[in-house]
């Protein structure tokens, strides 16, 4: 089939929900990626954070294809080896409570939700402007976003909504709030780090009322920033956190994990899900994780962090360059142009977040000579 095939179908049989370049994608391998023509791509989107151990990584394949032919999907009536070891390592590696799977990361806060208001019943949940937490009815609850909320309201009661403010949130919890939930970094509206202070106004203000901090580490995760976690490097630890997207290595996998408080919060037939915690996502989880949880790799992973934004700071019309790790952002006009022009003239492919702001996300695998690579193109296109 051709790419206009492709489209023809697309306009006939699918939901319109998606903005698409014109481009198929057919192979992938670490940073680099091949559409159907056979040209060859430099990924610096990485599936929106999902392959940060790089496509097709070797480790990954091989467990999926030792698990595959031996068994994909039991449910939860039973035992697994793969997603109770993954259970562990989640949780040594953070909070040192107890797992909940899921298959996204916008279940992954629901199954958060959920928990916090059964901690706290009725309580009160507090999420920050310009937050991003998923699409289903909670986590879209959760999202301040008229764009995304107002077409489908009325949404789920018992939020608020507060500035990213250490006073405003120590204002806004009081004795009925359950929770409030932050991303650490606010990824999708365009990868803004929040100050240690609010995270300390927000640890400092729910232990004074018994709420629970739950940081969604969905993007920031998996080695994204540089350490496993990003509240590793912010010295406050949360209740609980949720991760997902590079969790299963480019698998659907997604996690609820909690500190000791919260880990026995649901009991059986509080909360549930038929595919969750899969030995086929699990395995594949156990090879990612083998990966990033590499000291050597994770301190790369801080180092051409920088050498990224220090180039984009050399370029022409760039400004704010900012993130952590190998969670880059900077502002520019006609972002989304940009990333067209990338895309298509340049083999390199980015994402803006909004029409000011682009967005880098490569795999963490990536060396310096790729860096160098993307920079080269992006310079040609600002
Ligand atoms: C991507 C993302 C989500 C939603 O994850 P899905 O797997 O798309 O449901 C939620 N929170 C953050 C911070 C994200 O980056």
């Amino acid at each position: 089939m051709t790419l206009a095939d492709l489209q023809a179908l697309e306009a006939e049989h699918v939901i319109p929900s998606y903005a698409r370049y014109p481009v198929e994608w057919v192979r992938g391998a670490g940073a680099r990626l091949w559409d159907a023509d056979g040209v060859e791509y430099l990924d610096f989107l990485a599936g929106i954070s999902v392959l940060n151990v790089g496509h097709c990584h070797p480790a990954v394949v091989e467990a999926v294809r030792d698990q595959v032919g031996r068994l994909t999907h039991t449910t939860n009536l039973f035992y697994n080896e793969p997603a109770m070891r993954l259970a562990g390592r989640l949780a040594r590696s953070s909070l040192g409570g107890k797992v909940f799977f899921c298959n996204s990361g916008t279940e992954a806060n629901e199954a958060a939700l959920k928990l916090v208001r059964k901690a706290k019943p009725r309580g009160t949940i507090v999420v920050l402007e310009g937050a991003f937490h998923g699409r289903t009815y909670g986590a879209l609850s959760a999202t301040p976003q008229e764009s995304k909320q107002a077409p489908f309201a009325p949404l789920v009661p018992g939020f608020a909504v507060v500035a990213a403010d250490a006073e405003a949130i120590a204002a806004v919890v009081r004795d009925d709030t359950a929770a409030v939930l932050l991303e650490p970094i606010q990824g999708e509206t365009g990868v803004h780090q929040l100050p240690v202070e609010l995270l300390e106004a927000a640890r400092a203000a729910c232990d004074r009322v018994g709420a629970a901090l739950v940081f969604d580490e969905i993007q920031t995760g998996m080695g994204r920033t540089g350490t496993l976690w990003a509240y590793e490097q912010t010295g406050v630890v949360p209740d609980a956190l949720t991760t997902a997207k590079a969790l299963g290595g480019g698998l659907p996998i997604g996690a609820l994990v909690t500190g000791p408080r919260l880990a026995d919060v649901f009991e059986p037939g509080d909360h549930g899900s038929t595919f969750a915690g899969g030995p086929l996502v699990a395995a594949a989880a156990n090879a990612a994780f083998d990966v990033v949880e590499d000291p050597a790799l994770l301190e790369r992973v801080g180092e051409l962090g920088e050498r990224l934004r220090e180039g984009l700071r050399a370029l022409p019309g760039v400004r704010d360059v900012r993130g952590a790790g190998l969670m880059v952002a900077f502002d520019i006009d006609e972002a989304p142009a940009l990333v067209r022009r990338a895309l298509l003239e340049q083999r390199l492919v980015l994402n803006a977040t909004g029409p000011q702001t682009v967005r880098l996300l490569p795999p963490l695998i990536v060396g310096t000579a790729e860096i160098d690579d993307a920079l080269r193109r992006i310079a040609v296109v600002v």
